[in-house]
């Protein structure tokens, strides 16, 4: 089975994870999903086996010392239907527009990746469905290069692990991964779009959860007595900086994110989400929400106003600036390819932060899967067969 034939395979099973699930995986299909990609791995001849939460974890020696793992999510994102029956192949992508049905066209104009693709052949959807190549084209790539591996174990620097996590869009793709499980050295998530892109970097992240309480009389007698919280919530966002939030910041600016307001005269809250690559960064946003209480209270003495800040995640960079083997190799494996590669901050974060942190370095690399988590999301099948040749190198 070629890599085409095996991603339509994958895609055609709809996986679509579900955040309102109480269950591990959310959804019994990604188990079942999960016992195929077991029977396809063992076909290849690779040991596999699934565990009670839905991971998929595989692995094949070849008797070296030290062990790289890969690691695609079996899931798609809730956004839209999955499960696409009906995907096109595309031949040697010409640059102009694709209609995708009916009701759908997919133009460069709008989606302006699509020129860093012409001459690519590309699988698009039927306009009714998301793809799936976020991310069945990271299983797809991992499929193809363990073949190949198998046959040529002998050429390979590194026994080969692999595991398929569920749940990546819903946030809880790496809660039970084991790093015991998977015994790698170090790992790579293949979850990017661009295989030109890869990254290390992601946002250190917090949240927090402001509650006013504020005093309530009847407004005919209210002089110098209410104090509204409602209005006290407008003024202590307006103490933070105004530019600081997520529609006028990129790159490495972090921000606040004002997520919710709710409130009366007697109690509001205010919930906010805090991001910085920055770790230092991200302490100064939470002193900006400390400080503006401090001026609410000075102001209003007799308002109670408290600010319940929790850390959430952080930026796996802090762990590369001390061990930089993992993206040494991703450098050797494009050099000797002869690809350049851009490291690109996440504005976001990632599985491969929390596996990180569980003890297994994972950065991320490209499949070349783009527009994700929806109608308009596309594969290069030259990117997703080049990367399997990066892969190749990596492993040398
Ligand atoms: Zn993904």
């Amino acid at each position: 089975m070629d890599i085409v034939e095996r991603f339509k395979k994958y895609i055609a099973f709809d996986t679509t994870s579900d955040e309102n699930s109480l269950t591990y995986p959310s959804v019994s299909s990604e188990l079942e999903f999960g016992k195929i990609l077991v029977n396809d791995l063992k076909e290849l001849g690779i040991d596999a086996y699934i565990d009670e939460y839905g991971v998929v974890y595989g692995r094949c020696e070849n008797g070296k010392e030290k062990t790289l793992g890969l690691i695609s999510h079996m899931d798609t994102a809730p956004t839209i239907a999955g499960g696409i029956k009906n995907p096109r192949i595309i031949t040697s992508y010409d640059g102009k527009a694709i209609k995708l049905n009916d009701k759908y066209t997919m133009d460069p104009k709008d989606f302006p990746l699509l020129n860093d693709v012409v001459g690519d052949d590309l699988i698009v959807t039927d306009g009714e469905h998301l793809l799936g190549g976020d991310d069945k084209a990271g299983i797809a790539i991992i499929f193809e290069f363990a073949k190949y591996y198998v046959s040529h174990k002998n050429e390979f620097s590194y026994n080969l692990a692999i595991a398929f996590t569920p749940d990546e869009e819903i946030g809880k793709g790496a809660l039970h991964f084991e790093p015991s499980k998977m015994k790698a050295d170090l790992a790579y998530t293949l979850d990017g779009e661009s295989i030109y892109e890869a990254n290390f970097e992601n946002f250190n992240a917090a949240s927090a959860k402001v509650t006013i309480t504020g005093v309530g009389v009847h407004t005919g007698m209210a002089k110098d007595i209410m104090i509204n919280s409602a209005l006290l919530g407008i003024e202590f966002n307006n103490l933070l900086p105004q530019d600081m939030i997520p529609s006028k910041t990129e790159g490495y600016e972090g921000f606040i994110h004002l997520c919710s307001f709710n409130g009366d005269v007697e109690k509001t809250t205010l919930e906010y989400i805090l991001r910085d690559h920055d770790k230092n960064l991200l302490e100064e946003k939470k002193k900006m929400l400390l400080s503006a209480r401090n001026s609410i209270l000075l102001k209003y003495p007799k308002a109670k106003i408290d600010v319940l800040i929790k850390d959430e995640y952080r930026n796996m960079k802090d762990y590369f600036i001390h061990d930089m083997s993992a993206i040494n190799l991703i450098n050797k494996a494009y050099l000797e390819s002869k690809t350049k590669i851009n490291y690109l901050p996440i504005r976001g974060g990632t599985d491969g932060a929390t596996i990180t942190y569980k003890g297994l370095p994972c950065p991320n690399l490209g499949v070349g899967d783009f527009n994700p988590h929806g109608r308009f999301e596309f594969v290069s099948i030259n990117q997703m067969k080049k990367m399997v040749s990066i892969l190749i190198e990596m492993f040398k």
